[in-house]
């Protein structure tokens, strides 16, 4: 069965690796090109956007693909949805694979937004210096408060550059120890902290570094989800596919 995986994360790379050499399934991973030097998974890979809804479903059908596991982004909305749509108009199988969403525990101190916009403007009553750990595409709603120091975590350089008066870039990729978070948080006086509630371990040190240090957390909850079927560990993934293959689709 030939199946595709929508990938970028950490969870869709696990999944390759689980999935290289399978006897019955034979996936692909497609990447959207985001980042100048991916880290490549051990499974034939495309790169790039499909073409939105009907890119996908045409992708679908003439590569006869038998399921699809959108690996994606939590935040990743939009290629989200045109699975489900694409999915659902050619009749092929979509199962979301995804973490677990963060949750705040007595020490935390969160304050939850329900997009970037809101979460430049819960900044106003906190401390000077953030940490914006939100990516680097999404950084133009801070403009909105420009007499803060920020601090930008990213993969890649923000290109444009961000338009904040008072800001300095650090480039790099999880996973991140505790020791190293709470070392950064310390060299820069951190006051406030901005995070995507993006789940999983890779980047979750930074939160309890901040529960430690007692720094506020501006946490940008997640979009709805589709409602497509969904699991959270990668050997659910293997099981749901593995069981889709037996029952015979091409
Ligand atoms: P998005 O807003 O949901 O998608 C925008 C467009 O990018 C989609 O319409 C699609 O283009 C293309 N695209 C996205 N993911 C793709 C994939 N895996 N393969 C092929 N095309 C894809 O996506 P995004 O938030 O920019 O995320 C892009 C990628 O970065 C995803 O792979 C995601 O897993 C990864 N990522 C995102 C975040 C985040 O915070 N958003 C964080 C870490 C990693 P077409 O319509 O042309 O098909």
């Amino acid at each position: 069965m030939k199946v595709l995986i929508l990938g970028g994360t950490t969870e869709a790379m696990a999944l390759a690796k689980r999935l290289a050499g399978h006897s019955v399934i034979k996936a692909e991973v497609s990447l959207a090109g985001r980042t100048a030097r991916p880290v490549l998974p051990p499974l034939p890979t495309r790169v790039g956007g499909f073409g939105g809804v009907d890119g996908l479903a045409d992708f679908l059908t003439g590569n006869r693909i038998g399921a699809v596991v959108d690996a994606t982004h939590p935040f990743a909305a939009r290629i989200s949805a045109n699975a489900v749509a694409a999915c659902a108009r050619v009749g092929v199988p979509l199962l979301v694979l995804t973490r677990a969403a963060w949750a705040a525990g007595p020490e935390d101190r969160w304050i939850g937004v329900p997009d970037m916009a809101a979460a430049a403007e819960a900044l106003r009553p906190l401390g000077r210096r953030v940490f914006l750990t939100v990516g680097r595409q999404e950084l133009a709603p801070f403009a909105a408060v420009p007499d803060r120091s920020y601090l930008i975590r990213a993969v890649d350089p923000p290109d444009p550059p961000p338009e904040l008066p008072d800001h300095r870039v650090i480039l790099d990729r999880g996973p991140y120890t505790l020791e190293g978070e709470l070392a950064l948080l310390a060299e820069h006086r951190i006051d406030a902290l901005v995070s995507k509630n993006s789940g999983g371990t890779a980047t979750a040190a930074k939160l309890e570094a901040a529960r430690r240090l007692g720094i506020p957390v501006v946490m940008v909850e997640r979009p709805a989800d589709t409602g497509a079927e969904t699991v959270h560990a990668v050997g659910e993934a293997v099981g749901w596919l593995e069981e889709r293959a037996a029952s015979g689709l091409p």
